[in-house]
């Protein structure tokens, strides 16, 4: 149950009711009959579905990464394909995606189920993907001082799908590079060739 717990908006949660409403509202406005069995339960549902998409807000994405100290490793760590949801801020449709991790420790580390926390952190929120790009590696080099750090994130926008700007199952690649990544291109070219493995 505690692990549950971290999932849960407070926020939501403590309005659930208000939200539920305006969601039957939403439904009554886009010319449904809010009262038709299949209906009956949807408000409470997305209701429940926004306490967990949602429930990055309650979070302070620098407080997930438990660092420890490790003097020892100072070679690149890398954890790849972590997966992650979100919902786009301009439409409020979903994006999802893989984003991935690499940094260079300079005596702290942090756990690398951890890396996982804050991508979910900052994607459970409504985002753009160029943020949760650039908030994962400002709070990677804030929190660890690393010698550097690259994350790649992939994104599908359903968005874009669905208004037919880009065709569907097409890709947004983003990437944001501190530190030692900037200067050296050898180092970009070894975090890439790794994800391609
Ligand atoms: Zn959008």
């Amino acid at each position: 149950m505690a692990g549950k717990k971290d999932y849960v908006n407070s926020l939501v949660s403590d309005n659930r009711e208000k939200v539920e409403h305006h969601i039957r509202e939403i439904l009554r406005l886009i010319g449904e009959d809010v009262d038709r069995e299949g209906l009956l339960e949807t408000p409470a549902r997305v209701t429940r579905m926004y306490e967990e998409i949602f429930a990055g807000y309650e979070v302070d994405p620098r407080d997930v990464l438990g660092v420890t100290f490790d003097e020892q490793h100072e070679e690149l760590v890398i954890v790849r394909d972590i997966v992650y949801y979100s919902q786009c801020e301009h439409h409020m449709a979903p994006f999802f995606g893989k984003a991935h991790i690499g940094y260079i420790p300079s005596g702290k580390i942090a756990g690398l189920s951890k890396l996982a926390r804050l991508v979910e952190a900052v994607s459970r929120r409504l985002q753009v993907q160029e943020r949760i790009t650039t908030q994962i590696a400002d709070i990677m080099d804030e929190v660890l001082d690393p010698h550097g750090v690259m994350v790649v994130v992939e994104g599908e926008h359903l968005c874009m799908c669905a208004r037919g700007v880009k065709k569907p199952g097409s890709k947004t690649v983003t990437s944001a590079v501190r530190g030692e990544f900037r200067t050296s291109p050898a180092l970009r070219s070894e975090f890439l060739s790794l994800l391609k493995q």
